[in-house]
């Protein structure tokens, strides 16, 4: 069938790519599901720093590239092999698929699926296929999700069924901000009631991660970012106390545990220098592969801490998304106040200038 979908052609190009345009919205062919696979109408898709970490050429991955990992539809058609979802029904995409039978499926989490990491990084779905062609050239899968189309093909293990009672753009965000952020808080900081926690880095995941540590409610919750617009976010959004990384080291402000959440090696020192003796600086950002921190092994010793690296939250898609949006349903999880902008598919490059400028939560693309 014939989509519309956001292709990125080039990794690198300057900015603003307003004016460069490393994406481009073109016509492409979507071939049929297998038999593992569903057709899903894309109705919503948000922009994460891994897409930009895409175009801006911190995370290479083969081009042209359908990009999009954070998205939710409904289900259109199923291969002949999935037998649990209906059509009409909304699904969550998750980016990275669990096949349930590798050595990283048995570690509850904390390690990602083999084969799906392998097939991301292939641009293919999790069974090795591709369902993308423009004028005979073919385009990779993104993460195996592709979103930023109107319609996606991907594996079952891709998808989380989720309630049509959850809208879409909620839906999407937690297929990547949410899963990630809280996941981490969840699997990897467990935190014992009364305890506290810092959020540094407050991008989509780490106001997720805010979000989630708000609704547990188990002690207080500190917010740290350089921008003042982002905690003044945090204050609204129920942060306990708020600051700069500046303030925290002159400051001497501490936390039970500490959550780093941008992806900078200087966010890791910030919330590794705040961890209280016997916490736990849990990190979720993926800064560039190239990047060092200097920790003092002393202070891990002497302190007894635990530094816990929490890749996509060490959380197990199925198992957890339901959980948020159960969260969402109570009321205690007000994800769409992450949602700061939504857009058309054409704005994607502007989106993309936003994103770099650190000056979007979540952008969401909505498709009608
Ligand atoms: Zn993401
Ligand atoms: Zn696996």
């Amino acid at each position: 069938m014939r989509i519309t979908g956001a292709v990125l052609e080039e990794i690198g190009r300057q900015r603003p790519y307003a004016e460069s345009a490393p994406i481009t919205v073109s016509e492409l062919e979507l071939t049929a599901p297998g038999p593992t696979e569903v057709l899903v109408k894309v109705e919503a898709a948000g922009l994460c720093h891994s897409d930009l970490s895409v175009v801006d050429g911190n995370r290479p991955r083969p081009v042209p590239m359908l990009l999009g990992h954070e998205a939710a539809g409904l289900v259109v058609s199923t291969g002949d092999e999935v037998t649990d979802l209906a059509e009409g029904e909304r699904v969550t995409m998750a980016f990275l698929p669990r096949c349930g039978e590798c050595d990283g499926c048995r570690t509850d989490g904390r390690l990602p699926c083999e084969r799906g990491t392998a097939s991301n990084t292939a641009g293919t779905l999790l069974h090795g296929s591709r369902h993308l062609d423009r004028d005979g050239e073919t385009v990779q899968h993104h993460l195996g999700v592709s979103g930023f189309a109107t319609y996606a093909v991907v594996d079952r293990a891709s998808l989380v069924k989720i309630g049509n009672d959850v809208p879409p753009e909620i839906a999407a965000v937690l297929g990547c901000a949410v899963l990630t952020g809280g996941g981490a808080l969840l699997n990897a900081v467990d935190r014992a009631e009364g305890e506290s926690v810092m959020v540094v880095g407050l991008g989509g995941v780490g106001i997720s991660a805010l979000l989630c540590a708000i609704a547990e409610a188990k002690g207080p919750v500190i917010a740290v970012d350089a921008l003042p617009e982002k905690l003044e976010l945090a204050r609204d959004l129920g942060a306990d106390e708020v600051y700069t990384p500046t303030e925290v080291v002159e400051q001497g402000i501490r936390a039970s545990h500490t959550l780093e959440c941008a992806g900078h090696p200087r966010a890791f020192e910030t919330a590794f220098a705040a961890t209280k003796p016997g916490g736990r600086t849990v990190t979720v950002g993926l800064p560039h592969p190239e990047a060092k921190s200097e920790v003092s092994p002393a202070v891990i010793t002497g302190e007894a801490r635990t530094i816990i690296g929490s890749y996509l939250g060490s959380a197990v898609p199925q198992r957890d998304i339901p959980t948020f949006a159960d969260w969402w349903r109570s009321g205690k999880l007000p994800i769409e106040k992450l949602i700061s902008r939504t857009i058309r598919l054409d704005q994607i490059n502007d989106a993309m200038d936003e994103l770099a400028d650190g000056k979007a939560v979540r952008q969401v693309i909505l498709f009608n």
